[in-house]
């Protein structure tokens, strides 16, 4: 099924010009001679991209300090698809916000799974596009956020790699994409998911370890500002050597999932480009040192390419890999891209592939594949966009 939705939020928001009816300053200067607003201090732009301890920039100066906390409130801890519900703001800041709530633009959405699945693609004020995909469960609803426009780092199987890098997402671009999110599910609650995000993977556009003081500082802000909880919070590595050792040294006890899909270096190396500067033994160790330092289980992600990785030999290495990290593996077909011939592996070869490493004592799950009909599958929704069709 495939649901179009009507996009939910005004187009353009961060490109306010300054002839915009909604902009701010002639209500505040006419409020008096004791109203002096320096426009140059007033940020422009979404107030996701202002650090929230600088939210009077937004508010303005000349505005009591609990608007700041106010605004804070709204775009945190109970988000909405439009400034004009943040019901306790006066109107001029509401409609100054109006067009530049967000830091980017909807310029597609759409949902599967008999609802249980939403995917946006987002643009920003400079034409980056991000990608985002909420997928309700029983018990949770998880977020696959963005943390890259792009990815550098060319992995053969995944539609982001094959299209090159963008840039860096900023921490309020990434985490907006929650916030954002929340807002959507506030007004279309999942049927039986709770009703806002509770744990998010950085499993979308981009290679998180390699944007890691934004994600660093957009993890804080999710902890911080939004309440969830770090054992909620997934980052997702191809093997960043320096940024898991990093991560583990950080205090929050988020999670390390490992994206390996190989267990010789061999093998690795055409698959994960990367892997010649971080052979596997490296990404061991780093990964070992994570689940020293955090008390917490690594997850070791592996896509299954028909006739590529899904061999008994590469299961029992995988294994003993698994086992000496006591990692937990997640199988998932390959979702097939455009600019390759790549096939996912035939049920019944992940089937006996699952069962090798169970065989061997390994903790494995074989993950559904959510929204195959609306291409969630990573950086897919951009591909299509991009090619126009
Ligand atoms: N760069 C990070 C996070 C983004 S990719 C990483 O590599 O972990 C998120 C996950 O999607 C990774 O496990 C990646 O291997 C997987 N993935 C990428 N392309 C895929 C595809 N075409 N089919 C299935 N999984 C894919």
């Amino acid at each position: 099924m495939q649901n179009r939705l009507p996009t939910p939020i005004p187009t353009s928001p961060g490109l306010t010009s300054k002839t915009n009816p909604a902009d701010p300053r002639p209500d505040r200067l006419s409020g008096g001679p004791n109203v002096q607003v320096a426009p140059a201090a007033r940020s422009e732009g979404s107030p996701y991209l202002v650090d929230p301890d600088r939210l009077d920039q937004v508010v303005g100066a000349d505005e009591p300090p609990y608007r700041s906390n106010q605004l804070q409130e709204w775009l945190y801890r109970h988000p909405v698809l439009h400034a004009r519900e943040m019901t306790n703001l006066p109107g001029g800041l509401r409609r100054a916000l109006s067009h530049r709530l967000w830091p980017f633009e909807v310029e597609e959405h759409q949902s599967a799974d008999r609802g249980a699945t939403h995917k946006w693609l987002f643009r920003t004020g400079d034409g980056a596009a991000i990608e985002s995909v909420v997928m309700g469960y029983r018990t949770r609803t998880t977020l696959c956020v963005s943390s890259q426009a792009g990815c550098a780092l060319a992995c053969t199987f995944c539609a982001t790699g094959q299209f090159g890098f963008e840039r860096h997402l900023q921490a309020g671009e990434i985490v907006a994409q929650v916030a954002y999110a929340n807002a959507f599910l506030r007004e279309h609650p999942l049927r039986s998911s709770p009703p806002r995000v509770t744990n998010v993977v950085f499993m979308g556009m981009g290679e998180p370890l390699a944007n890691y003081p934004r994600v660093r500082s957009a993890i804080g802000l999710m902890i911080g500002e939004m309440g969830m909880s770090a054992r909620s919070l997934t980052v997702s590595t191809v093997g960043v050597v320096p940024g898991i050792r990093r991560l583990a040294d950080d205090p929050w006890p988020v999670n390390l999932a490992v994206s390996l899909h190989a267990a010789d270096d061999e093998l690795r190396s055409l698959l994960v480009p990367l892997n010649r500067r971080y052979p596997l033994s490296e990404i061991e160790a780093a990964a070992s040192y994570f689940f020293e330092k955090k008390g917490r289980r690594v997850s070791l992600e592996w896509t299954m390419i028909r006739g590529v990785n899904d061999h008994r030999s590469q299961a029992d290495r995988l294994a003993v890999i698994a086992r000496r990290l006591r990692a937990h593996v997640n199988l998932i077909a390959l979702n097939p891209t455009p600019l390759s011939s790549d096939m996912p592996s035939t049920p019944q070869a992940i089937g006996r592939f699952a069962a090798a490493l169970r065989h061997g004592g390994v903790n494995v799950t074989v993950r559904s594949t959510r929204g195959t009909e609306i291409d969630a599958a990573c950086g897919q929704l951009r591909v299509r966009s991009s090619r126009g069709s």
